[in-house]
């Protein structure tokens, strides 16, 4: 019988099909807050000036493209260990290796999880970034869900989410954001990532942190605060870490899946699990993008650019919050969004029904995905009271 005549077509990506809808609506003052890539005061998603100027130093130096190695650019992986981990990390206990995006980084690290563990469970957000869910789940990982996010405060469930993990097996594996939670924009505190961190010890769970927005929320060290409080604490990590958003080169598939084992040994064997996780998905990543941030973040001028730039982004999202949660004030006559600025990152869950954002496309041209999550960078710099008297207007 032939393949494919049963098969059904798999559900459409919500986020992506949102995008079809906005290019097709033809009001002019429509407001994109969908997709999840930074957007600047035009709308316009840059390379960043490092970036464009590495790339420029990449085509004139490089003359061969053969093969590097599973674990992709070497130079790039312990520039992004560096990163992530800081100055003070044990070097000879992390192992780093490139992958396609923070996306396959993910994915990199679940396979070493499954060939350590073959009935590992590992412990999700809720609410978290919908792809967590159906990555862990190829690579054969149980899942459970802690409780997160507060929807009518717009805060954390710390004591949930502590009692819920306190109920985790010894050897269960907890996946958390390093920082600028998607969808929420909820973060843990210092003394919460302490507190998380005393749990996992006590508990004997695996950390796993999804950092992919490290400079979008504090800055790019404070970002890093709470996976280095980790590190500094646990016999074991692993870390997923994106360069998607931070160095904007989306589509050139650039991340880093990170091991922090208990000695040096120990860190050889399970980088080499990893890469023969590789060998079986894709062999080896990418280069080009991966090339491009290792020569940015090698340089010292290219570097303090980059590090600039990324610094104008965050603080342009920080502005664009303020300005929202205070026109939400005056619209609204209330403090019920006073969250939006004290969250931090790309985005912000406002709490509004599947209703009321459906109202809010089709009566104000305003674009949020289905669960109110709202992209900080797409709000409109000058539009900002039509914007918030639009989403007053739906409450009730
Ligand atoms: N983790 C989280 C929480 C994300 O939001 C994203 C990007 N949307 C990623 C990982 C990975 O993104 P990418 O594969 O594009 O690097």
């Amino acid at each position: 019988a032939p393949m494919f005549e049963d098969l059904q077509p798999a559900p459409a990506d919500k986020i992506l099909a949102l995008i079809g809808l906005f290019r097709a609506d033809p009001r002019p003052g429509k407001v994109d807050l969908g997709v999840g890539v930074y957007k600047d005061r035009d709308g316009k998603t840059p390379v960043m000036r490092a970036v464009r100027e590495a790339e420029k130093r990449l085509l004139q130096s490089q003359d061969t493209k053969t093969y590097l190695g599973l674990a992709g650019d070497t130079g790039f992986n312990t520039a992004m260990a560096g990163l992530v981990f800081g100055p003070a990390a044990e070097l000879t206990r992390i192992r780093a290796a490139q992958a396609p995006g923070g996306s396959g980084a993910l994915r990199l690290v679940a396979e070493l999880l499954k060939r350590t563990r073959s009935d590992a469970t590992i412990w999700l957000s809720d609410p978290t970034w919908p792809n967590h869910m159906p990555v862990m789940r190829a690579a054969g990982l149980q899942i459970r869900v802690y409780p997160y996010f507060d929807t009518a405060s717009g805060a954390v469930r710390f004591a949930d989410m502590i009692s819920a993990l306190a109920t985790a097996k010894s050897g269960d594996v907890v996946l958390l954001h390093g920082c600028c939670h998607n969808p929420t924009g909820a973060n843990l505190d210092t003394a919460q990532w302490a507190e998380i961190a005393d749990l996992v010890v006590e508990r004997g769970l695996l950390p796993f942190v999804d950092i992919a927005y490290q400079g979008f929320g504090e800055g790019l060290d404070a970002d890093a605060v709470g996976l280095r409080l980790l590190a500094a604490k646990v016999p074991e990590m692993v870390v997923a870490s994106s360069c998607s958003k931070n160095f904007a080169v989306y589509r050139d598939r650039v991340g880093a899946a990170m091991i922090l084992a208990k000695d040096s040994t120990q860190a050889d064997v399970a980088m080499s699990q990893m890469l023969s996780a590789a060998r079986a998905m894709y062999s080896m990543p990418p280069d080009h993008g991966a090339a491009a941030v290792r020569i940015v973040l090698e340089d010292a001028t290219l570097r303090a650019d980059w590090e600039a730039e990324l610094e104008e982004m965050r603080l342009r999202m920080l502005r664009l919050r303020v300005q929202l949660a205070e026109a939400l004030r005056r619209h609204s006559n209330s403090d019920r969004f006073d969250f939006v600025a004290s969250h931090r990152g790309m985005f912000s869950r406002l709490g509004l029904s599947e209703a009321q954002v459906e109202r809010l496309r089709a009566e104000h041209g305003v674009y949020m995905v289905g669960d109110s999550r709202i992209n900080v960078a797409g709000l409109p710099e000058d539009g900002m009271d039509a914007l918030a008297k639009a989403i007053v207007s739906v409450l009730d």
